[in-house]
């Protein structure tokens, strides 16, 4: 596993086997750097992975809000269109809970 540094400036986390001469976000030099343990370097890699998940289900959701638009623009029966409607509200809903979360993460760091 390659080493994690983070900047003490702008919190960027640079992967590679050292710190860079200066940080890709912020341009602080090097020595602003600090290199992260292993456990915060997994924690790191894990939310990570959560984080796409959370952006698959995001976008997921917003495919079937798509699916369920077009399902009432055909409009072959009320039941039909009814149940469209619904998929709508609880796709919206799954998808606003997702990136609730994800803001959360940002505001907090975690990646
Ligand atoms: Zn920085």
């Amino acid at each position: 596993m390659a080493k994690l540094f983070k900047c003490s400036v702008c919190r960027f986390v640079y992967e590679g086997e050292e710190a860079p001469e200066f940080c890709p976000k912020c341009g602080a030099p090097r020595e602003k750097f600090e290199e992260l343990t292993e456990e915060q370097a997994n924690k790191i890699y894990s939310s990570d992975r959560t984080n796409d998940i959370h952006m698959e289900i995001v976008q997921l959701a917003m495919r079937i809000i798509e699916l369920a638009k077009e399902g009432i623009e055909i409009d072959l029966d009320p039941p039909c269109v009814d149940l469209f409607k619904k998929a709508i509200k609880e796709a919206w809903i799954i998808k606003q809970r997702s990136k609730a979360e994800l803001e959360g993460h940002m505001t907090k760091g975690k990646f």
